[in-house]
C-alpha cells in the first residue's frame, strides 16, 4: 500500500471533540505527510488549517465522502512526536478538545499557516536578465545594469545582502523585475541573526555556598534521567545562581534548557541575568510580544537556534528540541496556571509532564512552594533542595503583628506602623507598605442615606479613583464619573476604606519630607514606567514605596529594612480554600524584601486576628510551620492535595440559566464510587459583568475514577438542552474556587 492510500487524521482549532479524517492526495504533499505537520484542509464551504495527529489505514468515514487534504504546509512537523504526546496527554487530563490544545502550542501566526522556517527574500537573474547583461542592457541606466551584474554571481542575493550593496536597491529593481529580467522569491534562511543576539559574557559565575554547591550537584547528577526536585530558598538566598549553574551543564552536554517564569514581562531581571552570563541564543516567550516577535521566537525554539528557552506559562508548550532540564521558577505563582478561556492547563504540572516523558530532571524554585508541591516533597515524590541562608548573609526578617483592636488608626494605618516608618525613615531606611488593593478607596459610601457606589454589571462595588476622577469596576473595567453628590438623596458622599492611591497621599501627609513611589497597575502599565520605579526604589531617591502584589514579584529593593502589610485579614476567611496559603505565601515574599546587605528587616502585619491559629504558625514556625498546620486543615476537609477536584462552571445572562444547567447536568452524572459532587452553587460574586457564574465542584481521593466519570459524563453535558442558554467550561485542579 502506497502512503497515498493512508488517511490523516486532523485535528482543527474547533470547540470538538472530534477529529476529521481526510484522504492523503499524492499531489498535495503526497508522501510526506506525517504527524505534527500542518495541513489546509477543507471543512464545509471553507478551508482550515489543522495539525495531522496521526496516519490510519481506514477510516470511519466511507471512502467516497474522504475528502482530500488541501495543501501540506510544513515539510517536517512543528510538533515532534513528543510534543504531540504531551498535548495529547493533555487534552486527556484537562478534558478539553485536542484541536484546541494544538492550537494553543502554537504562535497564532503559526495557526494562520506562516512558515515555520524564517524565510529571505531572494532575488536572482532570470534567462532573459543574463542575456541582457550579456548585451549591456539596458544601455540609459548603469545602475540598473550593476544591479544585473550583483545579481549574475552565485545564486543571486538575498535582500539584506541588496540593501547593503545600495540602500536603493528597491528603485533599480523595481524596473527590471517588471521586464521580467530579475525575479524574487522566498528561501528559508539558514542561521540567521536571533531575535537575541549572541550576547557577549559579562557576569561571571560566583563562588557557590555549600548548599548552593549541592543543589546544583544534585541536578547535574541526574542530568539524562527524570528526577523532579524542589529548591526552597527565600528571595536572595541565590536560587537564580543555581538556574545559571544548572543551565550551563545543561549547555556542556550539548542540550538546551527551558525556563518558566510567571510573568516575564514584569520580571526582566531574570531575562537579563541569562542573557549576560551565557553566550548562547536565548528566545524569550511571554504575552507582551508582537505576533511576528512570537513567531520568530518560536522558529528559533523550533529550529534549535535557542539553546536557552525562557517564557511565561505557555512556553512550557514550546517546540525546544534536546532539552536537557525544565526549570520553574516560582512554582507557586498561580499565573502558571491558565484560568480563562478554553484550554485551562498548568504549566507546572505539565512541566513535570514533559519531563517524565523526556526523561530529563525538572527544578522547581519558590520561597513559598505550593501546598501541593510540599506535599509531594512529603510523598516522596520530590527531591528537596535547600537554600536557608540569603547569599549575602543578612539574617532574616523579625515578622511581628499589629492587633488592629487595640491601636488608634490614622487612614488605615495603626500608629505602632505610624512610629516604626518613623523610625526607620530616620535610621536611613527604606519602607515599603503593601496593601493589596489599588485605586483611592473600595468605597464610595452616602453617610445620609447608606448608598454605596454599585457596579450596575456586577455584584461589587466601585473603587474610587480620586486623581483620575472616576470610579471604576475592578471585575469588569466598568467606568464611571466620580459623583460628589449621593444619586439618591443629594447628599455629599465620601470614600471609604483604602487603597494605594489614598495610603500613598496618607503617607505624603504624615512624612512630607520623604519622597515617596507607588508601585500598581494604575501607575506602572509598561516595561519602562516599572524600570523607572524600581529604580527610583533600588537607588534610594524614594524613600517609601508603595504597592499591590506588584512589588512582590522578583525585584530587588536592598535597602528597605521596614515592611509594613496593611489588610492581611482578607486572606483568613473567604470561601476559597486557598485564600490562607496565599496569604502567607504573600507575606513571605514581600517579608522577603526588607532587610538586605546586612541590615536587619522588620515586618509588620496588621490584623485583627493576631492569634489566628495559621498566623501563630507563620510567626513561630515560618512558612514550613505554616504550611504543615495548613496541610493539616487540608487532610481534615478532604481539599486538594488529598483529592482531587474539578470545576464545572457556567454562566448566562439570566440569574438562574447556569444553576440550571448545573443542576440538570448533576441529575445526569452517572454513577462512580468515590466521586462526590458539591453544589451546584451560585459564585461568591454571582453576578460578574452582566453575567451570572455558577459552579459544580466535582471531588474524588484517586485520578482514575475521577477522570473515567469525566469521560462519561462530559460528552452527556455537551448534548443538555439547558446548555444552549450558558458557557459552560470545565477546569480540572482549578486554583480558584469561586
Ligand atoms: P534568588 O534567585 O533566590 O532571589 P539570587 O540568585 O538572585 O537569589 O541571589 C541573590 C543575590 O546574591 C544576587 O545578586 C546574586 O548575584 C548573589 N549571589 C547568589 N549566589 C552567590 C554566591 N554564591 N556568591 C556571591 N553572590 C551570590
Ligand atoms: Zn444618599
Ligand atoms: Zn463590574
Amino acid at each position: 500500500m502506497s502512503q497515498s492510500d493512508w488517511i490523516a487524521c486532523v485535528a482543527l482549532d474547533l470547540p470538538t471533540r472530534q477529529t476529521f479524517d481526510y484522504r492523503i492526495d499524492p499531489d498535495a504533499g503526497g508522501p510526506c505527510v506525517g504527524p505534527g505537520m500542518r495541513v489546509r484542509v477543507p471543512f464545509g464551504r471553507r478551508s482550515h488549517i489543522g495539525v495531522v495527529l496521526e496516519l490510519a489505514a481506514r477510516s470511519a468515514v466511507p471512502a467516497a465522502k474522504l475528502k482530500p487534504i488541501g495543501a501540506l504546509i510544513d515539510a517536517r512537523a512543528v510538533l515532534d512526536s513528543q510534543l504531540l504526546s504531551l498535548l495529547r496527554w493533555a487534552a486527556q487530563y484537562y478534558h478539553h478538545p485536542i484541536g484546541e490544545v494544538l492550537a494553543a502550542a502554537l504562535p497564532k501566526q503559526a495557526r494562520l499557516g506562516a512558515p515555520a522556517q524564517r524565510l529571505t527574500e531572494h532575488w536572482h537573474l532570470s534567462a532573459d536578465g543574463a542575456a541582457a547583461l550579456a548585451a549591456d542592457e539596458p544601455r540609459r541606466a548603469p545602475k540598473q545594469r550593476e544591479l544585473l551584474a550583483f545579481l549574475s554571481s552565485g545564486h543571486g542575493a538575498s535582500a539584506d545582502e541588496l540593501l547593503n550593496w545600495r540602500p536603493n536597491w528597491r528603485d533599480h529593481a523595481r524596473p527590471l523585475a517588471a521586464r521580467g529580467w530579475i525575479a524574487s522569491s522566498e528561501q528559508p534562511s539558514a542561521l540567521g541573526p536571533a531575535v537575541a543576539p549572541a550576547h557577549i559574557v559579562t557576569s561571571v559565575a560566583p563562588v557557590l555556598s555549600a548548599e548552593q554547591s549541592a543543589a546544583v550537584a544534585a541536578v547535574t547528577a541526574s542530568l539524562g534521567g527524570f528526577a523532579s526536585f524542589v529548591l526552597h530558598g527565600l528571595t536572595g538566598s541565590g536560587k537564580t545562581e543555581v538556574y545559571l549553574q544548572s543551565v550551563a551543564a545543561v549547555l556542556a552536554r550539548g542540550e538546551r534548557a527551558l525556563v518558566l517564569v510567571p510573568e516575564i514581562g514584569l520580571t526582566p531581571q531574570l531575562v537579563g541575568r541569562f542573557a549576560a552570563r551565557f553566550a548562547e541564543p536565548l528566545a524569550v516567550l511571554h504575552s507582551g510580544l508582537t505576533d511576528g516577535q512570537r513567531l520568530n521566537a518560536w522558529r528559533l525554539c523550533l529550529s534549535g537556534e535557542a539553546r536557552i528557552v525562557l517564557g511565561t506559562r505557555s512556553a512550557v508548550l514550546a517546540p525546544a528540541a534536546q532539552l536537557g532540564l525544565i526549570i520553574v521558577d516560582e512554582e507557586h505563582d498561580s499565573s502558571f496556571k491558565q484560568q480563562e478561556g478554553g484550554f485551562r492547563y498548568s504549566a507546572r504540572d505539565l512541566a513535570l509532564v514533559r519531563a517524565q516523558s523526556l526523561s530529563i530532571p525538572v527544578l522547581l524554585g519558590s520561597a513559598t512552594p505550593s501546598l501541593e508541591t510540599l506535599h509531594n516533597i512529603a510523598a516522596g515524590r520530590y527531591r528537596r533542595l535547600d537554600l536557608p541562608r540569603r547569599a549575602d548573609q543578612a539574617p532574616p526578617p523579625r515578622l511581628s503583628y499589629v492587633d488592629l483592636r487595640q491601636e488608634t488608626l490614622t487612614a488605615g494605618l495603626a500608629s505602632t506602623a505610624i512610629q516604626a516608618i518613623e523610625r526607620h525613615l530616620s535610621s536611613e531606611g527604606q519602607v515599603l507598605v503593601y496593601i493589596n488593593r489599588r485605586g483611592y478607596a473600595p468605597t464610595l459610601l452616602c453617610t445620609a442615606c447608606g448608598w454605596i457606589a454599585p457596579c450596575s454589571d456586577c455584584d461589587a462595588r466601585l473603587t474610587v479613583h480620586q486623581a483620575a476622577c472616576k470610579l471604576r469596576c475592578h471585575h469588569c473595567g466598568a467606568e464611571r464619573p466620580l459623583y460628589e453628590q449621593c444619586p439618591t438623596c443629594g447628599f455629599a458622599v465620601k470614600p471609604v476604606g483604602q487603597g494605594t492611591e489614598r495610603i500613598a497621599e496618607t503617607l505624603a501627609r504624615i512624612f512630607p519630607h520623604a519622597p515617596q513611589a507607588r508601585l500598581d497597575r494604575d501607575v506602572v502599565r509598561h516595561q519602562a514606567e516599572l524600570t523607572a520605579v524600581v529604580e527610583r526604589v533600588s537607588s534610594g531617591s524614594a524613600r517609601i514605596l508603595v504597592g499591590t502584589q506588584m512589588v512582590t514579584k522578583g525585584h530587588d529593593f536592598p535597602n528597605v529594612t521596614l515592611v509594613v502589610v496593611l489588610n492581611a485579614d482578607q486572606g483568613l476567611f473567604s470561601a476559597d480554600f486557598r485564600a490562607a496559603e496565599r496569604l502567607a505565601q504573600t507575606i513571605v515574599q514581600v517579608a522577603g524584601r526588607a532587610g538586605r546587605a546586612m541590615r536587619p528587616g522588620e515586618v509588620l502585619i496588621q490584623t485583627a486576628y493576631p492569634e489566628h491559629p495559621l498566623l501563630q504558625s507563620l510567626l513561630r514556625d515560618g512558612y514550613d510551620g505554616f504550611a504543615r498546620a495548613a496541610l493539616l486543615e487540608r487532610e481534615q476537609a478532604q481539599w486538594p492535595p488529598y483529592a482531587r477536584l474539578v470545576a464545572l462552571r457556567a454562566s448566562g445572562t439570566d440569574a438562574e440559566a447556569a444553576t440550571r444547567f448545573l443542576s440538570a447536568a448533576r441529575r445526569g452524572a452517572p454513577a462512580m464510587p468515590g466521586v462526590k459532587l458539591l453544589g451546584p452553587a451560585p459564585a461568591a460574586m454571582a453576578k460578574r459583568a452582566g453575567r451570572w457564574h455558577a459552579q459544580l465542584l466535582i471531588e474524588c481521593a484517586q485520578r482514575g475514577p475521577l477522570h473515567r466519570f469525566l469521560d462519561q459524563w462530559l460528552p452527556e453535558i455537551a448534548e443538555l438542552p439547558d446548555g444552549r442558554q450558558v458557557r459552560w467550561s470545565v477546569d480540572v485542579d482549578p486554583l480558584e474556587i469561586l
